[in-house]
C-alpha cells in the first residue's frame, strides 16, 4: 500500500516534470498528461470521500432531517450565513476532511423540507424509494434523448407517461417530463400555437395575427411567465373572473372570448387549473370545454398541483372532464412527494404534433441510418437537448406503493386537512378564509388581543402584521415553517398544506398548539 503510494507520487512528479519540458516546446496536451499521475491518486481518495459523504448524507439530511426531535430550520442573516460558510472559490484544493466539513454545514444549514413539521410549499417529504431512484438517475447521470444513452429510461418515461395518462382518462397520447410545470404550461402554450398556426415555428411572429389566451385571476403565474417568453404578451392573457371559491366561471370565459373576437383578436388556447395554488379550486372543467368546443380552442389543464387526486377513487370527481382537455400539466414532486423535479405535460394528440412543434433533428444526435427503431430518439419532443431523468423516481416510488398506496397518500393528505379544519373550528382563535375543498387550508389567526373587536376600524389591518411575526418566531426557533400571503382584498393569512405522508395526528397538534403558544402575547 504504502510502496504503491509513493510510487504513485514518483510517478506523478516524473509526469510533471515530462509536462513541462513538453510544455516548453510547445505541446499544450502534455499538461494533461502531467497530471494523470496524480488524478489516479485523486480517484482512490474520490471513493474514500464517496463513502464518508454518504455517511454524514443518510445520517443528517435522511435522518435527521426527517426527525421531529430536530430542527426544520436553522435561520441566519444572509451576512452572518457568508461568515460561518466559507462560499470562496480558490485557486487550490482542499482536503477531504474541510469537504466533508462543508457537506455536514451545508446541511446543517439548509431547510429540511423532508421534516414532517414543515408546511411551508406544495411539496415535502422524504419517501426514501423516490429519493433511491434520484440516486440511481444522478450516479447515472445521463439525458433522456436517445435510445442509444438512455434506453432503460426512454422505456421507462414512456410507460410512466402511459399510466399517468390512463388515470386522465386517455387510451392513446403523447408526454414528456419537464423541468418543472411552469415549463409544461409553456409547451402547452407553444404547442396549441403551432397546431393552430404551424406556420410559427418558420415565419415567427409576423406571420401571426394578435393571439391571446385565457386563464382564471386565480390561475398559477407561469401562464403570465409562458406568454412573455413566446412573444404572446402578458397583456394577451385575459384573466376571467372566478367566484369566492376560485374557480373560472365559465359565463365570463364566454364573454370574454366574444369580446377579445369582436376586438379583431384571435383566441386559441384555454387554460384551467386543477388546484389553485393559494386556495386549491378546481375550474369547472365540462362547462369550459364545452365553451372551448364552441369556439374550437385549445383546452389546457394546469394540474399541477390537483393533478395527483386522479389517483383516488374518492376524489377524482375534482377534476370531473378532465378527460376533455387537450393537454394536461400534472406535477408528481407536489402531492405525491416524489422529489423536485418531477413534472409531466401530457397530451391527447397522436399525430406527433410535440415533435413536429420541436423538432430541430440535430445530426449528431438524431442520425437517420441508426441501427435502432428511431421512434425511440424522443429528443426530437423537448425544447432541451440534455434532459435530466425525471421518470425513475417517480417509477420506482410507484412500483413500491403500487396505484393503491398512492392513492392512500392522497386520500391521507385530504383527511389530514379535514382534521385540522374541524379542530381549527373548536379553538377560538383560528379562523377559516373558506371551508378547504382540496389540501390548501386557508385560515386567519386571531390573537388574544385582537378578538371580539372584529368591528373596530383597525381590525383587519392589525390581523394582517399577525402572520408575518408568527412566521418570523417560528423560523428563528426551527420549530416548523408554515407559507402566508396577502391575496387580493384579504389580509395576510396562512396557507397550510400537509402532504407529506410521515405527519401524524400529534403533529398536527403539534402545529396548531404552536400556533397558539407563538401567538399569545401579540
Ligand atoms: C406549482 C404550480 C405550477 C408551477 O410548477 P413548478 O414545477 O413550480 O414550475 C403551475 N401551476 C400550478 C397550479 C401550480 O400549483
Amino acid at each position: 500500500m504504502n510502496v504503491s503510494k509513493s510510487l504513485c507520487r514518483f510517478v506523478s512528479i516524473t509526469r510533471q516534470q515530462r509536462g513541462r519540458d513538453l510544455l516548453v516546446k510547445g505541446f499544450p496536451l502534455s499538461t494533461a498528461m502531467a497530471s494523470e499521475g496524480s488524478s489516479l491518486q485523486k480517484e482512490d481518495a474520490g471513493d474514500e470521500f464517496l463513502k464518508e459523504a454518504f455517511k454524514i448524507l443518510i445520517a443528517e439530511a435522511v435522518q435527521n432531517g426527517t426527525d421531529r426531535n430536530h430542527k426544520v430550520c436553522e435561520w441566519m442573516e444572509p451576512e452572518e450565513l457568508k461568515r460561518v460558510l466559507d462560499f470562496n472559490l480558490r485557486s487550490e484544493g482542499e482536503s477531504q476532511e474541510v469537504l466533508l466539513g462543508y457537506c455536514k454545514d451545508i446541511i446543517r444549514l439548509s431547510v429540511k423540507t423532508g421534516h414532517p413539521r414543515f408546511f411551508n410549499q406544495l411539496f415535502s417529504g422524504l419517501d426514501r424509494h423516490a429519493f433511491t431512484g434520484r440516486i440511481i438517475s444522478e450516479a447515472l447521470n445521463t439525458s433522456q434523448y436517445t435510445y442509444e444513452v438512455a434506453p432503460v429510461f426512454v422505456l421507462m418515461e414512456d410507460e410512466v407517461l402511459k399510466t399517468m395518462r390512463s388515470f386522465i382518462g386517455w387510451k392513446t397520447g403523447d408526454g414528456i417530463f419537464c423541468p418543472g410545470g411552469s415549463i409544461s404550461n409553456m409547451y402547452a402554450l407553444n404547442v396549441a400555437r403551432f397546431q393552430r398556426f404551424p406556420q410559427c415555428k418558420e415565419k415567427g411572429l409576423h406571420a401571426l395575427p394578435r393571439l391571446v389566451v385565457f386563464t382564471s385571476q386565480e390561475s398559477h403565474y407561469s401562464v403570465q411567465k409562458g406568454a412573455a417568453f413566446l412573444g404572446i404578451g402578458t397583456d394577451n392573457v385575459i384573466l376571467v373572473e372566478t367566484n369566492d371559491r376560485g374557480e373560472m366561471i365559465p359565463e365570463d370565459l364566454e364573454h370574454k372570448i366574444q369580446k377579445a373576437k369582436s376586438e379583431g383578436s384571435v383566441p386559441f388556447l384555454v387554460s384551467t387549473t386543477c388546484g389553485t395554488t393559494v386556495f386549491g379550486a378546481f375550474d369547472p372543467l365540462d362547462r369550459i370545454a364545452e365553451v372551448c368546443e364552441q369556439h374550437s380552442l385549445w383546452l389546457h389543464a394546469d394540474a399541477a398541483w390537483g393533478g395527483s387526486a386522479l389517483l383516488s377513487s374518492r376524489h377524482r370527481n375534482l377534476l370531473k372532464g378532465i378527460e376533455r382537455a387537450d393537454s394536461v400539466t400534472w406535477n408528481p414532486h407536489k402531492l405525491l412527494g416524489v422529489g423536485l423535479q418531477c413534472s409531466a405535460f401530457l397530451l391527447r394528440d397522436t399525430t406527433k404534433l410535440l415533435d413536429r412543434c420541436h423538432a430541430a433533428n440535430a445530426t449528431y444526435l438524431f442520425q437517420t441510418d441508426k441501427f435502432y427503431d428511431l421512434k425511440y430518439d424522443t429528443g426530437n419532443k423537448s425544447i432541451q437537448c440534455g434532459r435530466r431523468v425525471d421518470c425513475l423516481k417517480l417509477w420506482l416510488m410507484w412500483k413500491a406503493l403500487g396505484s393503491k398506496g398512492l392513492e392512500r397518500r392522497v386520500d391521507k393528505a385530504l383527511e389530514h386537512t379535514r382534521y385540522l379544519a374541524e379542530e381549527m373550528k373548536r379553538r377560538e382563535g383560528f379562523r377559516l378564509l373558506m371551508e378547504p375543498e382540496f389540501v390548501n387550508l386557508c385560515f386567519w389567526y386571531v390573537p388574544p388581543s385582537l378578538r371580539k373587536k372584529e368591528n373596530s376600524s383597525d381590525f383587519w389591518t392589525r390581523l394582517g402584521k399577525v402572520a408575518p411575526v408568527i412566521k418570523e418566531r417560528m423560523m428563528k426557533k426551527g420549530s416548523m415553517m408554515v407559507g402566508y400571503q396577502p391575496h387580493g382584498h384579504r389580509v395576510n393569512f396562512f396557507r397550510q398544506i400537509v402532504v407529506n405522508p410521515d405527519v401524524t395526528k400529534d403533529d398536527l397538534d403539534f402545529f396548531l398548539d404552536e400556533i397558539e403558544r407563538m401567538a399569545e402575547d401579540l
